[in-house]
């Protein structure tokens, strides 16, 4: 290298230039611009380098006008509307070219979760895989979360995460980029041989507070793993069972005084304090009931555990399925208050294409099935029962809603014939996320873009409609348990085949 070479290594390409003057003030230009480089890139939060590049070009140009001309300082203001304008130029020249390189759709390899609950079978029947050693395949995400964010496939490595980070507005579009800063929901495939713990999620404000507060303590058992929300939609791919939101402090009463009619005295007497807080008109019913439940001595859960294991009587006034769900909860999780889950919150039984949403604060428990989840991408989840997972009981009693709620069953399918197309999307009053199912629709795909769509049975072929682009010609095949990324396009892919789909997307308009 002669003196008057200079290696440039910036925004990953590195490449060397020659020039006449002396090297020390080739390399003070060079640091010089570095430092121009790096303020862009902070105040803009840009990552593309190409539009970090173009920009800090453009104000050394705008420094080197009024150097010229003798301009003076502008107002901030328009300094900043300029910035506004140039973005929005680079954003129509560079997504115009980009068009050639972002593809239309991307397959996506998604990490599964083992967790002790999860069924061996459904998820690798689904996804043709073996599993000799009977392992449980708990949950397959489908998104961004950094626990385990899904891979794209036939490419070099990078996650999906990656891809949208690199340029937020072009793969979740303007609107999603600004009000959530990339894709704001998590997709998950659920198959549940034995029951999750029964849980609540908190409301944003809460979830908000409660992370400051765990930061400004440094709490070592966290319940508040980010400063989100977590509302979520269940749809059931099987019969699937979930206990869900509280029943009427009477018919909770009425299902202890029936399940335990024939309990031994001492048992009665324990489990007295709680059916009065259900019916003497004082204080608020459910959360003393619940209070008094969490708070059961000892002593008192394991004559309730024994006497559930033993009397084997189904209470003939209730729902059959009842009681023998309290015995297989006592089996599982002995001693734990939990166990009497059935009798307190409603016993909901969903049939293939039916679903919950599920609001925050509404204690919940998924027992058995397999079915696609929906939520928003946090992880913040408060226990009460049935784990041996940290249960914070202040906390709890803080977010949970107190008042009977029974979720309406959302079907997907109201009056269509089996074989007919459908597409619904299924109602839910919440602007991260929105689930829809598609079944043999022969035509365009509905949904704006960003989108995730699973393959849950069938043979789904997906094309463009234009020919346009590298990838024109491109006709993509999925089998059952394929899933992909649809980022935003103005050009409609077209679906065919007989197939089943579920697809998450951002709600339009909200
Ligand atoms: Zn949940």
């Amino acid at each position: 290298m002669s003196p008057n070479d200079l290696r440039l290594e910036i925004l990953g390409t590195s490449f060397t230039i020659s020039a006449d003057e002396e090297r020390s003030y080739l390399e003070k230009l060079l640091q010089e611009y570095y430092l121009k480089v790096r303020d862009m890139q902070k105040s803009t939060g840009l990552k593309d380098p190409l539009k970090i590049a173009i920009l800090t070009g453009f104000t050394l140009c705008d420094e080197l006008h009024r150097v010229r001309h003798n301009a003076h300082a502008t107002e901030e203001e328009e300094a900043l509307q300029r910035t506004i304008n140039l973005f929005a130029r680079l954003d129509e020249t560079i997504g115009k070219d980009k068009n050639g390189t972002v593809q239309a759709l991307y397959f996506l390899e998604n990490p599964v979760k083992h967790y002790e609950w999860g069924s061996p079978s459904w998820i690798p029947r689904l996804l043709r895989r073996e599993n000799p050693t009977g392992e449980p395949w708990a949950e397959l995400w489908m998104g961004v979360h950094p626990a385990a964010p899904s891979m794209l496939k036939n490419q070099p490595p990078k996650s999906l995460a990656q891809l949208i980070a690199a340029d937020p507005p072009c793969f979740v579009g303007k609107e999603a980029a600004v009000n959530f800063g990339g894709l704001p929901f998590l997709f998950k495939l659920l198959a549940a041989a034995r029951p999750l713990s029964i849980q609540a999620h908190p409301s944003k404000e809460q979830a908000r507070q409660g992370w400051q507060r765990e930061n400004a303590q440094d709490t070592p058992e966290r319940n508040y793993k980010d400063d989100n929300h977590k509302p979520e939609i269940l749809c059931a791919l099987s019969p699937f069972t979930a206990l869900c939101g509280f029943r009427y402090p009477k018919d909770i009463d009425f299902l202890i005084f029936t399940c335990f009619a024939a309990a031994p005295r001492s048992l009665q007497n324990g489990l007295a304090p709680l059916r009065a807080a259900l019916t003497d008109g004082r204080g608020s019913p459910l959360r003393d009931f619940l209070a008094g439940l969490l708070g059961m001595p000892k002593e008192l859960r394991e004559q309730l555990t024994a006497y559930v294991s033993t009397e084997i009587r189904n209470p003939p006034e209730i729902d059959g399925s009842i009681w023998p769900l309290v015995q297989r909860l006592a089996k599982l999780y002995p001693e734990d208050p939990g166990i009497l889950a059935p009798l307190y919150l409603n016993l909901i039984r969903l049939e293939p294409g039916q679903a919950i949403y599920l609001p925050e604060g509404i204690l919940h428990a998924y027992m058995d099935g397999f079915g696609v989840e929906l939520m928003a991408n946090s992880d913040n989840v408060l226990r009460c029962g049935l784990t041996s997972k940290h249960v914070d009981l202040n906390e709890l009693m803080n977010v949970l809603y107190f008042h009977p709620f029974m979720p309406d069953l959302l079907t997907d399918r109201p009056g269509a014939a089996p074989a007919d197309p459908v597409f619904f999307s299924y109602p839910s009053p919440c602007k991260e996320f929105s689930l829809s199912v598609i079944r043999n629709l022969q035509g365009p795909f509905p949904l704006p873009g960003p989108a995730i769509i699973v393959v849950t049975a069938g043979r789904l072929a997906v094309s463009r409609a234009e020919a346009a682009g590298p990838d024109s010609d491109a006709c993509w095949e999925f089998e059952p348990g394929g899933s992909a990324f649809i980022p935003p396009s103005p050009e409609p892919l077209i679906l065919s085949g007989d197939f089943t789909l579920y697809a998450a997307s951002i709600p339009a308009g909200r």
